[in-house]
C-alpha cells in the first residue's frame, strides 16, 4: 500500500481549502480518482464511490486501492488505514472532537464491516503531549488518557487515544505505527494552528493510488 504524510512544502502553493488541494493532487498525479472532505470535526464517515463533490464528513473509505483518499490537518492527527484481504484503504481526520465521538473506532469497524481482517494503521504528524495543552471540559473527555505535564495543566496525547481505539476495534497493537512529529514544534516541515493562527495552511495526507506515482514525495 502507499501511503504519505507530506511535509508543508506541498500544499503551501494552495494553502488549506480542499478544492485547490484536490485539484493539486490531481495535477501532481495526473489523476481523476482523488477524494477529499470537507472535514467538520464529526464522525461521519462515506465511502469513496457516494462521495460526489467535497462530502462533509471526516473519513472515507474506499474498495478501491487506486483510488486516492486525502486528509488535511493543521495539529488534529491524520489516519491512514489499509488492509490487503479484502483491499481497502481509508483515511480519517482525528482531532480531540472526532476522536471524543470514536471516529478511529467507527473507521476501523466500518473496515471490519466490509470484511477487513488484517487491517493496518498508520497515524501522522500531529499536536504532540509536548504542546498539546488542554481544559479540564476536553480532558474529562478522555478518562485516563490525560498526560501529566509540568505546567500542571492536562496535556493530550492524540496518537495514544487514537491508537487506544484501534486496538478497541480489534486491531492488533503491532500493526499500528505512529509517525511522532509534532507539528507545532516543527514549524520547518508542518503548517499548525496553534502556532499560526487561523490562516495556518493544512498538511496533506494521502493513501491509494497503487499504480501512480507521487513526484516529488516521499512515500512510506
Ligand atoms: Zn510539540
Amino acid at each position: 500500500m502507499r501511503g504519505v504524510f507530506c511535509t508543508r512544502a506541498f500544499t503551501a502553493s494552495v494553502m488549506g481549502e480542499p478544492r485547490p488541494v484536490r485539484e493539486l493532487v490531481r495535477r501532481a498525479t495526473a489523476r481523476d480518482n482523488v477524494f477529499l472532505l470537507t472535514q467538520v470535526h464529526g464522525d461521519r464517515i462515506v465511502m469513496s464511490r457516494d462521495a460526489d463533490g467535497l462530502p462533509e464528513a471526516d473519513g472515507i473509505i474506499s474498495d478501491d486501492p487506486d483510488d486516492m483518499l486525502g486528509i488535511l490537518t493543521a495539529d488534529c492527527l491524520p489516519v491512514l488505514a489499509w488492509s490487503d484481504d479484502p483491499p481497502l484503504i481509508g483515511a480519517l481526520h482525528a482531532g480531540w472532537r472526532g476522536l471524543a465521538q470514536g471516529i478511529v473506532l467507527k473507521g476501523v469497524r466500518r473496515m471490519q464491516s466490509l470484511g477487513a481482517h488484517d487491517i493496518q494503521v498508520s497515524l501522522g504528524p500531529a499536536i504532540g503531549p509536548c504542546c498539546f495543552e488542554v481544559g479540564p471540559d476536553v480532558a474529562a473527555e478522555f478518562p485516563g488518557l490525560a498526560v501529566p505535564h509540568d505546567s500542571g495543566r492536562p496535556h493530550l496525547d492524540l496518537w495514544k487515544i487514537a491508537f487506544s481505539q484501534a486496538v478497541a476495534a480489534g486491531v492488533d497493537g503491532c500493526r499500528i505505527k505512529a509517525v511522532r512529529l509534532c507539528t507545532m514544534c516543527q514549524a520547518a516541515l508542518f503548517f499548525s494552528y496553534r502556532r499560526e493562527g487561523y490562516a495556518a495552511g493544512r498538511n496533506i495526507s494521502l493513501i491509494g493510488g497503487l499504480s501512480c506515482s507521487l513526484p516529488g514525495l516521499q512515500a512510506g
